[in-house]
């Protein structure tokens, strides 16, 4: 085993080294709940492959866990009420928060719009420009793979 999958948390929990509030399991992924719910019912979709952060996703490994989220927010979302609603989150580099490197979505079940945690993005629509628009679209495509 390589060291990094040795010493990483999620698969420590994907072993069974560490208790986990397992909602979810099978032979791709494994759901349990944040230990810090950021609002109740805060559940981590991880593959068990060790795979870093989305970058290190390839094709099928892609397909079969995101085909399997929405079963899973179905089942959260069915088991109270008063959720309402979900965001799904997935944080890569430390630069947008990542602090486990092992590769999670985050399920976060949304009670109201008061709930302890939000996303929220600076309004850049005054900034617009075509031109510069254009070229970072002309970018990512010239790098898109086939
Ligand atoms: P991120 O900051 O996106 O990398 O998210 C990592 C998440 O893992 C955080 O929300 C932590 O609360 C959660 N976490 C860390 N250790 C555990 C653990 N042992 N069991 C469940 N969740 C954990
Ligand atoms: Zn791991």
């Amino acid at each position: 085993m390589a060291d990094e999958e040795k010493d990483c948390i999620f698969c420590k929990i994907i072993r069974g080294e560490i208790p986990s509030y397992t909602v979810y399991e099978d032979d791709v992924v494994k759901a349990f709940l944040d230990i810090s719910q950021n609002t109740p019912g805060h559940t981590l979709v991880v593959p068990k492959k060790h795979v870093k952060d989305i970058f290190a996703y390839d094709d099928e490994l892609a397909s079969e866990v995101f085909a399997r989220i929405p079963k899973i927010a179905r089942a959260i979302k069915a088991s109270n009420p008063d959720i309402i609603g979900m965001n799904i989150m997935n944080n890569n580099g430390r630069v947008a928060y990542q602090s486990v490197f092992h590769s999670h979505i985050h399920l976060l079940p949304r009670y109201s719009a008061s709930d302890p945690f939000e996303i929220k993005f600076t309004d850049n629509s005054a900034s617009y420009d075509e031109a510069k628009y254009k070229k970072i679209q002309d970018s990512i495509i010239k790098h898109m793979e086939a």
